[in-house]
């Protein structure tokens, strides 16, 4: 009866392909299955008796190492008195290398002295493969999806050089044709580069955050003055599809907040753009106000409410993916990339923000982004101030552009007719560091990109320098990415991204103009 359980149990551990073995307490070896004997070739050696160095002999040379480590090894389970688990390499005939699973567990007697060691294994070089594979799939997409943002990064810039001469030129040609349908096909142009700018921008925008490269950098920001730019940006829309447009500001708010504001507006123009996009009667309004105000912290909440299309229930989530677009709204109507709201709720999202929607077919929407413990900033310890630094009287402002291609040049030159400027033109950083060695501009427009000596570095050269540092210096930049040019806040007087329009220009300029 006895051997015939016996007999069971041995066919039962020879069944398995995991190895097991039984050690005595001092290492040799009392029981070990077919597998485990097939591993180490020791199939027909009287292993009976015999320790780990013992039976090394027995076997090829290269399993010495393997038998000398688990030797070691058994020893820590031993010293641990608990089952010690890790993974042990073993170089098989034909150097075949195996992973496997090792799982020691010490027996005691009553006495507490050593009675064996179970000693199971499992090959695990399969698994392990394939996690690696796994591993290496993952770092190679996320390679591909680098590249990827930098692909689109530059391709950004590269278009936007064009698009920059497309956009302002048609802008100008509109104020001078007076012909009316050559005036609306030049309309056309810009409204059409408009359009294509802002997709790249949202595609750029998309990737970017999909890569983990948008970076919120937050600033002392005047709220009213925030939701005031927001207003004047869209009256002029709403206007013309004859909507209420209204912005609510609540008292609850303080002046200053730490915040990202170029993100907030980011957000905030995409929601309001949607509410006058998809209400064809009736208001579009605006609510910022604060939650649970405490010390120096509030929720700050910004309401868009439309009295639009609406959206049903079972697509509320689905807008909020990207390129996801309602089925209620008939296709062609409305233009746009459905991009908008899938960047507006990772941006929210990174700003410890949220964005939910309320909404009824027919009766319109309400859309809600709440950003949580937004710090308030006290006026006295603000010390972020508009950078005013010269009294220029504007007329007969000397200003020097550096500029490398000359239908950029000639762009800006039109943009600034008619203001009775005085104006020298550069191609390139050295170029603008001669000329000021000869005549002191009051004010210099920085390409930044351009050969020999580009805008970073020129600016560099003349904020170094006692004799012309006091000269404000605006960067006019094709990046897109406003990380990059938050850099440029360090050293620049001021920046504008193209394309910059005639009002972008002059804003600027007067920036350090004094009104005397
Ligand atoms: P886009 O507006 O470019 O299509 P968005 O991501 O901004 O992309 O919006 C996705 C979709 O959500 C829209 O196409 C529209 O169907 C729906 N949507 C967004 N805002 C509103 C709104 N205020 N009223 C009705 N539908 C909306």
């Amino acid at each position: 009866e006895r051997n015939e359980n016996q007999e069971r149990l041995l066919t039962l551990i020879n069944a398995s392909p995991d190895i097991i073995c039984f050690k005595d307490g001092e290492g040799k070896w009392l029981l070990a299955n077919d597998a485990d004997l097939e591993l180490f070739n020791l199939k027909g050696v009287d292993y009976l008796g015999k320790d780990d160095l013992e039976l090394a002999e027995f076997t090829a040379p290269i399993f010495k190492e393997s038998f000398k480590y688990c030797k070691k090894s058994d020893e820590l389970a031993w010293n641990k008195g608990d089952i010690l688990r890790n993974e042990e390499i073993i170089t098989t005939v034909n150097n075949v290398r195996k992973i496997y699973d090792i799982l020691k567990a010490p027996v005691y007697n009553e006495d507490g002295t050593r009675k064996g060691l179970v000693v199971l294994g499992r090959d695990v070089t399969e698994n392990k493969e394939n996690e690696k594979k796994l591993v290496d799939a993952k770092e190679e997409a996320e390679k591909a999806n680098r590249l990827k943002s930098e692909f689109l990064a530059n391709m950004s810039h590269e278009i936007r050089t064009p698009m920059n001469a497309i956009i302002g030129f048609s802008d100008i040609l509109s104020e001078r044709i007076k012909d009316k349908t050559l005036k609306s096909f030049v309309n056309k142009i810009e409204i059409s580069g408009n359009n294509l700018l802002r997709l790249i921008e949202d595609i750029l925008d998309i990737s970017k955050i999909e890569a983990g490269h948008i970076e919120i950098i937050k600033q002392s920001t005047d709220v009213k003055k925030m939701s005031v730019d927001i207003q004047k940006m869209f009256i002029i829309k709403a206007e013309k599809k004859d909507l209420n447009f209204k912005l609510v500001y609540n008292d609850n708010l303080p002046e200053f907040l730490f915040i990202d504001a170029f993100r907030i507006k980011q957000i905030l123009i995409n929601l309001i753009d949607n509410a006058l996009k998809f209400t064809e009667k009736g208001s579009v309004e605006v609510v910022f106000s604060a939650e649970n105000i405490k010390k120096n912290l509030l929720d700050f909440s910004i309401k868009i409410k439309d009295t639009g299309i609406g959206i049903a229930i079972e697509e509320k989530d689905l807008i909020f993916e990207n390129f996801r677009q309602s089925e209620n709204r008939m296709s062609g109507e409305y233009a746009g990339t459905g991009l908008g709201l899938a960047i507006s709720k990772h941006l929210s999202e990174l700003m410890n923000g949220k964005i939910s929607v309320k909404s009824e077919l027919g009766i319109g929407s309400e859309f809600t982004v709440v950003f949580k413990d937004v710090q308030i900033i006290n006026q006295d310890n603000n010390l972020i101030k508009p950078n005013i630094s010269n009294v220029y009287g504007i007329k007969k402002l000397k200003i020097l552009i550096a500029e490398d291609i000359l239908i950029n040049r000639q762009l800006i030159l039109a943009l600034l007719e008619n203001q009775e400027f005085i104006i020298t033109e550069a191609v390139n950083g050295k170029e603008v560091l001669d000329i000021l060695e000869k005549e002191l501009p009051d004010l210099i427009l920085m390409d930044i990109q351009m050969p020999i000596l580009d805008g970073y570095e020129a600016t560099k050269i003349i904020k170094k320098d006692e004799r012309f540092k006091h000269i404000p210096v605006i960067a006019l930049t094709a990046h897109a990415i406003k990380d990059v040019v938050a850099r440029y806040h360090t050293i620049f007087d001021d920046y504008l991204t193209k394309p910059v329009s005639r009002d972008d220009i002059l804003n600027s300029i007067s920036k350090f103009v004094s009104d005397k």
